[in-house]
């Protein structure tokens, strides 16, 4: 059946939905018991798939992918009665005597919209908060992965009915605007580029549907002259080159003190040559660029500034090493993109101030992540800059505490989720007040003259 086939059957999802099967505890319980055994079950097959789509270890698919999914599935469980039970609601002077409740309610039939960078967590951890939260789903992976796409698609349409979790595969240029237009879904996460998130924004803004946008930005990295250098690089390169630098909350570029960024720049060079040896292209643990589009564009971005460092690439493999550029050419691509693969700008200022001007003209960062040893830098830094979320003296890492919401703000996205946020994104919060029957006071009811000694 092609997908096209597959769209005119939505609405058995919702059918299934309002036959209430996806409402009770021990419903939900199953299916993320189903989807951690699936996720165990196709461990290896997961780690090719990632592998073939952008050259992942198994280590590094692990620990960014099916790791994370494995952690949402198991926090689900063990907190799943918790989220669930209703909150009790004290009345107001009102409403007394009356008793009130939150009900954590399903949103109903979700849209799952998956890039490609992470394609396995980013299609996998919504689903965990949908269906902890007794929605079905319709989960559409990234067409640009197409490995990872299949073994979702195999994993799902194992362990569920497409009835109640379906996987629509192709084209998002296609498959989704017309999802979108036939069905009237309860809500869209989408994760991807803030141009597509405006085209998903628009689709859902014709039926009113909410959505989650999980979108990217230029997320700078601010070394000041205080900062601890050997940690600051290493937390750097880690969170700048993993993934090639196909990573949402990766640092953009650097903007570091100028007093300390020749030892910086230095230091930086010596530990991209430490995690990846001298020819990145040999290691384990470095990936590569997930298309010829993509790879065309990341070499673009070679003539914008002086090279420091890498500047190899291979079209063929889509090999593109590490790469340092310095004394970067005003207003040029590198600087008005997101990069989104293995170019490190590095940019240096002499007063905070400064810095945070350059900041600025790329308003609402994905992340920000600040490198100081100074309380007082830190709360200026904090109070002035506005970002999805980040880290002081760390990078990328807040992403993996499900504690935190993770998500953007203006440019960077719309909503946040993961652990309970995630249960909290895909559930409505329905508030009923109860009154009982044995006191009903006049004084609520007209004619009100007289009732109300102040009119
Ligand atoms: P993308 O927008 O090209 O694709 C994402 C999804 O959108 C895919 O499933 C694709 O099929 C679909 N799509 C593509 N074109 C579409 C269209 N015209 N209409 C409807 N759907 C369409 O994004 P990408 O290139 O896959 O991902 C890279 C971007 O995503 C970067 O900007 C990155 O920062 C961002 N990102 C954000 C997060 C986050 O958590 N905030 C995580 C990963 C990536």
């Amino acid at each position: 059946m092609n997908d096209f086939a597959a769209m005119s059957e939505l609405h058995v999802l919702r059918n299934f939905y309002e036959s209430g099967a996806t409402r009770p505890y021990e419903f939900r319980k199953q299916q993320l018991l189903l989807l951690k055994a699936a996720v165990l079950k196709y461990e290896q097959e997961i780690y090719v798939a990632l592998h073939t789509d952008l050259k992942k270890s198994a280590e590094e698919a692990y620990a960014t992918e099916s790791g994370l999914v494995l952690a949402e599935i198991n926090l689900a469980l063990r907190q799943l009665r918790r989220w669930m039970k209703p909150r009790r609601i004290l009345p107001d002077l009102v409403n007394l005597p009356s008793s009130g409740r939150i009900h954590a309610d399903p949103l109903g039939v979700v849209l799952i919209i998956a890039p490609w960078n992470y394609p396995l967590q980013l299609c996998l951890i919504p689903l965990v908060g949908a269906i902890a939260a007794g929605n079905c789903a319709v989960l559409k992976p990234s067409e640009l992965a197409p490995a990872t796409s299949a073994i979702i698609q195999k994993i799902i349409s194992e362990i569920y009915p497409p009835a109640y979790i379906k996987v629509v595969e192709g084209d998002g240029s296609v498959v989704i605007p017309e999802m979108m237009q036939q069905f009237r879904f309860d809500h869209v996460f989408y994760t991807g580029s803030i141009p597509v998130g405006k085209i998903i924004y628009q689709l859902a803004a014709k039926t009113l549907t909410p959505v989650t946008l999980e979108l990217g930005g230029k997320s700078p990295a601010i070394v000041e002259k205080d900062a601890d250098i050997t940690v600051s690089t290493r937390r750097i390169v880690l969170g700048k080159f993993a993934n090639a630098g196909q990573t949402c909350v990766a640092p953009d570029y650097v903007l570091v003190h100028e007093d300390i960024a020749e030892a910086f720049t230095r230091k930086l060079v010596q530990t991209i040559q430490d995690f990846f040896g001298k020819d990145a292209q040999k290691s384990a643990d470095y990936g590569k660029i997930i298309n010829a589009r993509r790879f065309d564009q990341l070499a673009s971005y070679l003539k914008d500034g002086e090279l420091v460092y890498g500047g190899k690439t291979d079209r063929t493999s889509l090999y593109f090493s590490p790469t340092v550029l310095k004394n970067i050419t005003a207003g040029s691509a590198i600087m008005t993109d997101e990069i989104f693969g293995p170019v490190l700008p590095i940019l240096t200022f002499s007063t905070t101030e400064e810095a945070a001007a350059i900041v600025r003209q790329h308003p609402d960062p994905l992340a920000f992540y600040l490198f100081t040893s100074d309380k007082v830098k830190e709360k200026t830094w904090l109070d002035q800059t506005r970002f999805g979320g980040g880290c002081v003296n760390n990078t990328v890492w807040h992403f993996a505490n499900h504690r935190f919401p993770f998500g953007g703000i203006g440019n960077s996205g719309i909503g946040a989720y993961h652990g309970k946020h995630s249960f909290n994104t895909f559930s409505h919060e329905k508030a009923v007040m109860k009154t009982p029957l044995w006191l009903d006071p006049a004084i609520k009811y007209p004619p009100f003259k007289g009732k109300l000694k102040w009119f």
